[in-house]
């Protein structure tokens, strides 16, 4: 095949061309989800495409991460492109013929796709490495559903951002609720630190018939959990934004007897550092100041390592979305950030990148789910422009002039 110069590789169509393979592995992925750490024949699967490819190939990281590492035939930048790996705990029940074999496991955050789609653009890019300038990295990530204990970090402290030293890193993640083949940016923050919290309330348990003789813990974690919300409405810049949930309470057992002691388990998400820390700070207050004024005890305790927020390099995310621009039969849209959290936020904090999302939603089609949910589906027309995104923007971000001008 000839080849024109870098800049005239039409992506696209390459990405049509491998169309058919994309949602073939796609769907194989589909039917044999695995869960965070459990990524065992998903990562056998990609190291061997990887290596079929002819790129050198580095197993077990961060677990079970893998990494890809193509060098381009022309001297560049290092160019890292992630995709997770992992499934959720959810049954399955869409409609597709291949729907997950896994009992109680799927792909319902279309991870799947994202392993499709970079195993596409390794493919691409590995057939263009003679016009390839720098090097690619990529970077198969396990449990990115995982709370505080994501597979980015692990795969970091395994190296993965050095050796050669990343430039720019590059993340995708499919979108049911944008509207298929429509590209979201956004320069900035674009997703929250989510910080998991636990208060544990201690009271003095005793009789259900003599109160005063006790200190009732569950009254008390009810004024707690109406005294929190005052965190969010009272005491942060109400134009930061800032959410917190208490999504589970246990205490008691008999309706006569007032138990020692009631836990709460509540998320805060916000989307800068400063207000972070002093939400932290004010829930632990609020929380420990109302148990006091009734005679009980709090321990709060925060998640370690919470992942961070997830904060887009202004400068490549604008080169990013004219980049995307070119991409033909997709739309490139201005997001607002999102409230929920992503791991991918810790590869920012190595290098400047761009964290962005493609849209599956195709009601034509019954793509109408949103992530997470039991039946959840995408549009798989989307997988090519995905492909060509991440090819693009390697190819692009990989050249030492940097990526060519807005056309
Ligand atoms: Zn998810
Ligand atoms: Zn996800």
């Amino acid at each position: 095949m000839v080849r024109g110069p870098a800049a005239c590789v039409d992506f696209l169509a390459e990405a049509k061309r491998i169309e058919p393979e994309m949602i073939r592995t796609r769907r194989v992925l589909h039917q044999h989800p695995e869960l965070a750490y459990h990524e065992l024949e998903t990562s056998k699967l990609v190291a061997n495409r990887l290596e079929s490819l002819g790129i050198e190939v580095k197993r077990g990281i961060g677990g079970t991460g893998v990494v890809g590492v193509l060098k381009g035939g022309k001297i560049g930048r290092v160019v890292a492109l992630r995709a997770d790996m992992d499934g959720l705990p959810i049954q399955e029940t869409s409609d597709v013929d291949f729907r997950s074999k896994v009992e109680g496991a799927m792909h319902a955050c279309g991870h799947d796709t994202h392993v499709a789609m970079l195993l596409g653009a390794a493919r691409l890019l590995s057939e263009n490495r003679k016009e390839l300038c720098g090097t690619v990295k990529f970077l198969f990530q396990p449990a990115e559903e995982h709370g505080g204990r994501g597979g980015a970090m692990p795969m970091i402290h395994d190296g993965a951002m050095k050796d050669p030293k990343v430039d720019f890193v590059f993340g995708l993640h499919i979108e049911a609720t944008r509207k298929s083949g429509e590209f979201g940016v956004r320069e900035g923050a674009i997703a929250a630190a989510p910080d998991t919290f636990k208060v544990k309330i201690v009271g003095r348990g005793g009789h259900g018939s003599a109160p005063h003789e006790t200190v009732d813990p569950i009254y008390v974690a009810a004024h707690v959990i109406l005294a929190l919300q005052g965190v969010s409405a009272r005491m942060i810049d109400p134009v930061r934004p800032f959410v917190i949930t208490v999504g589970a309470i246990h205490s008691g057992t008999k309706e006569n007897i007032i138990p020692d002691v009631a836990t709460l388990d509540g998320t805060i998400r916000t989307l800068d550092e400063a207000t972070r820390k002093l939400a932290k700070r004010r829930v632990e207050e609020v929380a420990k100041g109302v148990c006091r004024t009734f005679g009980a005890s709090a321990e709060v305790e925060f998640e370690k390592d919470a992942y961070p927020v997830t904060v887009n390099d202004p400068k490549t995310t604008e080169k990013v979305a004219s980049i995307l621009k070119r991409i033909q039969g997709t739309k490139v849209r201005k997001v607002e950030a999102m409230l929920g959290g992503e791991d991918f936020s810790r590869f920012l904090q190595k290098a400047p990148g761009t964290f962005y999302f493609l849209g599956s939603r195709n009601p034509e089609k019954g793509c109408i789910y949103p992530n997470h949910s039991s039946k959840f589906k995408i549009d798989e027309d989307v997988l090519k422009f995905g492909a060509a995104s991440l090819a693009m923007l390697a190819f692009e971000f990989g050249s030492p002039r940097g990526p060519s001008q807005v056309r």
